[in-house]
């Protein structure tokens, strides 16, 4: 047996580095005064202008609302905003690229040297992030075909969308660290309004660089570049093929190819790609249209005043104060809409548990959401609403069955609670009084029960139970009657 042979899968290390690139959520695009459209609802080169066509003569000017975005998810990021950031052409030559060129940032990137934490499997993790920093996006192309004819079709509608590109180090080892790492960027950019990160529409792209390496060497292997991959699935697949590509290679004592890939999401696989230029081939300078970035002090703090509670403060506040479950926590802050709902209805009913207001939200209305295909921030009701319906039930004026019902009729109606309990006479019957009366009548209606019970056949307490409720038209308080029953057969 060879040396290679022995070897086990678990003796290979991967290291995997992401760039995102993310579309800022701007109005209009990052150099001109085009409107940002979406793209599966506008017609084709409806929102373009002799700047972002690449027409000669006309002069791009900075979007400030793209680099104010920008700032926001580097200091959420914890990078270092610099003080001057310089754009730079990116020269190369594509039909998508009216210019011939791309106005990004090389030497001088806006923000460095940040991190992200990220939760896996495994605990805690850091992913550093190395640079981000500002450019325009590209157009689209359509390869079409008609008459046995092929050809493409060019849209700029994209071109000029302000994009940001985070590019992280190879700080991750496993398809699980990419997993975290992409869905908490992602969490975090939608939560910020940096960008929608609609990725089926690509406001959020990904490109994966990886390699392996021996689990004793510190050097990193050969890397291979895997290139647009538009999901989290195409990404988390891609990544595994090639982690099983690149340690079959190893272990047979082949070598790993540098090379630039594509993920074939039919067939299963990543295919080579024509191979990269290297940063000489773009001939990057200084863009000559546009003066050097300058993030003065006072405009960094009037936007790191304005940041909202990040989600990894709100998960600790959550368990600290509320003692929610991790999965809960993950489930409220997935969505900003969902933290803002959950917490006006815990300013609305400080009296209410939060474990009953959190179930309820959790549980109840997002199974409605959920069926219904609706956002939380489109729902017709208020909190105070939607509490004063969860009181109603922890009060015992309706019971939970009914609770849901009505909640459901509000979600559709826009209704108040108590209107629709009131409407319906759905509410209980709570009171002792009335209770007691009830019990009192039906124990001297079934004497031979009473007694069978206080002889000591306890069962028949059930029936009992069963002949009150009924008495009642099913409207008491199961609670209160069962109580109630018990007191009056035990002569209490
Ligand atoms: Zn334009």
């Amino acid at each position: 047996m060879t040396a290679a042979t022995k070897t086990s899968s678990a003796e290979y290390i991967a290291d995997i580095g992401l760039e995102v690139h993310v579309e800022l959520a701007t109005r209009s695009k990052m150099f001109c005064s085009c409107a940002v459209v979406d793209p599966t609802a506008s017609a084709p080169n409806s929102a373009v202008c002799p700047v972002c066509c690449g027409m000669p003569g006309v002069l791009p000017v900075i979007n400030r609302r793209a680099v104010e975005l920008a700032i926001r998810a580097a200091l959420a990021l914890n990078c270092r905003v610099m003080e001057t950031s310089i754009f730079a052409r990116k020269n190369y030559f594509y039909p998508d690229l009216p210019k011939g060129y791309q106005i990004s940032q090389y030497e001088s990137p806006l923000a460095v040297d940040g991190y992200l934490l990220i939760l896996t499997p495994q605990g805690e993790k850091h992913v550093t992030i190395r640079r981000a920093h500002l450019e325009e996006d590209t157009g689209k192309l359509t390869h079409a075909q008609e008459d046995g004819k092929s050809f493409s079709l060019v849209d700029l509608n994209r071109a000029g969308i302000p994009l940001l590109e985070i590019v992280s180090e190879p700080d991750m080892h496993s398809v699980e660290d990419v997993r975290a790492y992409s869905r908490e960027l992602r969490l975090l950019l939608r939560w910020l309004g940096v960008s929608s990160g609609d990725m089926e529409k690509g406001s959020m792209r990904f490109e994966a660089n990886l390699s392996m390496r021996p689990a004793e060497s510190a050097e990193l292997g050969t890397r291979v570049e895997i290139k647009n991959l538009n999901s989290f699935r195409a990404m988390e697949q891609a990544i595994l093929y090639q982690m099983d590509a690149q340690r079959a290679a190893l272990q047979a004592g082949k070598k790993v190819v540098q090379q630039t890939l594509g993920w074939d999401e039919a067939a299963g696989r990543t295919v080579a790609q024509r191979s990269k230029e290297d940063a000489n081939d773009y001939r990057y300078f200084p863009e000559p249209d546009l003066p050097p970035l300058v993030v003065d002090q006072a405009w960094l703090e009037k936007i790191r005043a304005d940041m909202p509670e990040l989600p990894g403060a709100k998960r600790a506040r959550y368990r600290e104060a509320y003692r929610l479950s991790d999965e809960d926590i993950e489930r409220l802050v997935e969505e900003k809409d969902t933290v803002i709902f959950f917490e006006a209805c815990l300013a609305a009913a400080p009296e209410l548990p939060s474990r009953s207001i959190t179930n309820w939200l959790l549980t109840d209305l997002f199974a409605w959401l959920n069926l219904n295909s609706v956002g939380v921030s489109e729902i017709k009701i208020s909190p105070r609403d939607f509490t004063e319906l969860i009181a109603s039930v922890e009060n015992g004026a309706i019971n939970p069955g009914t609770g849901k019902e009505v909640l459901a009729e509000m979600l559709e109606g826009g209704r108040n609670p108590r209107e629709i309990i009131a409407e319906k006479g759905l509410e209980q019957i709570s009171d002792g009084e009335l209770i007691s009366g009830l019990v009192a009548q039906i124990l001297s209606e079934y004497p031979a029960e009473t007694q069978s019970f206080r002889a000591g056949k306890e069962t028949v307490a059930n029936w009992l139970f069963g002949q009150v409720m009924r008495a009642a038209g099913g409207k008491a308080n199961p609670q209160v009657v069962k109580t109630e029953l018990m007191r009056q057969l035990r002569r209490e």
